[in-house]
């Protein structure tokens, strides 16, 4: 379909329906099949696959995944959106739609309940800005075997996730998601390919999950901690933001040590660490008697 036909009939579906899109739920919908296309291919989806997309809006994404996949599930949390899509798909037999909130629902149940039968899972989605970051936390954290991950966010955002160490994008988030998956930004995408038009640029995402995590952590809970605490204050050395923001009951000194026999200098910033001194740092701390 070309990008003016979807443009026109995006406009006429939530017309014919009178629907005033939300910007609370960063309602922001994609009409150019280049674009579209870019997601699927960067998705590397085969016949066998199986889609978990997350804010289907009016199902632009929804068709294009579903004309390969074995089985898409849409998750959308707009009631009103959600029997226009159950009618646009009604002869679509491997697609489902669930009306319900992609931080709150069941995302396990979901995938035995519909991906039995599927040789791997995909998430695909066109995020709403608003809830991008827990999103993909939760993704990560439910450990759920996705196989890859591909996400429109917004390109600030995505700068932030393929972030290496020692750049101003690089933060807690970078090192979350670099810890779970690669990180690679597919495609940069102009504003005005949307309906209506955001504010800010937007770029295409693809998070390959690993089999093991990059780095290997005995505490992982404490390795988030670090993680959050070494970036809390980010013009602070580690030493001081360490000792500010998670080992306040020791002194001073007793951190420095830990920074010296993890090979850390105490007077680096936290945003210069790469993963593996993080891990090392967290085992440290893991191992001494606090
Ligand atoms: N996929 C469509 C497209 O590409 O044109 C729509 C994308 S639009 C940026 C985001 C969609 O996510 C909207 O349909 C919105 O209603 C939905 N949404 C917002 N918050 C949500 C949430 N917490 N859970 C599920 N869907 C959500």
């Amino acid at each position: 379909m070309t990008s003016n036909r979807i443009t026109t009939q995006t406009r006429g579906i939530l017309a014919s329906h009178n629907i005033q899109l939300k910007k609370s739920l960063g309602q922001n919908f994609l009409t150019d099949q280049h674009v579209l296309n870019k997601i699927v291919q960067a998705a590397q989806l085969t016949e066998k696959a199986g889609v978990l997309e997350i804010g289907p809006g009016i199902g632009a994404l929804t068709e294009s995944v579903a004309d390969i996949a074995e089985k898409v599930v849409a998750i959308e949390i707009d009631g009103r959106l959600v029997p226009i899509l159950k009618k646009l798909f009604s002869t679509r037999p491997n697609v489902e739609i669930i009306q319900g909130d992609a931080l709150e629902v069941d995302l396990n149940q979901i995938i035995e309940t519909h991906f039995g039968e599927v040789e791997q899972i995909h998430v695909t989605a066109n995020l709403p800005y608003y809830v991008t970051s827990p999103i993909i936390i939760r993704l990560l954290e439910s450990r759920l075997p996705f196989k890859n991950i591909v996400i429109m966010i917004q390109k600030e955002v995505a700068e932030r996730l393929a972030a290496r160490p020692s750049t101003k994008a690089y933060g807690s988030l970078s090192v979350f998601v670099q810890y779970f998956a690669e990180v690679e930004m597919v495609a940069k995408v102009p504003s005005h390919v949307f309906v209506p038009r955001p504010q800010v640029d937007s770029a295409v995402c693809r998070l390959s999950l690993r089999s093991e995590p990059a780095v290997k952590v005995e505490n992982e809970s404490l390795f988030f901690a670090v993680i959050r605490a070494a970036f809390a204050q980010r013009r602070k050395t580690l030493l001081n933001t360490l000792h500010a923001n998670l080992l306040s009951e020791m002194t001073k000194q007793q951190v420095e040590n830990i920074l010296i026999q993890a090979d850390i200098q105490p007077k680096r910033r936290g945003e210069t660490l790469n993963l593996a001194e993080f891990a090392a740092l967290t085992q440290v701390i893991h191992t001494t008697d606090r």
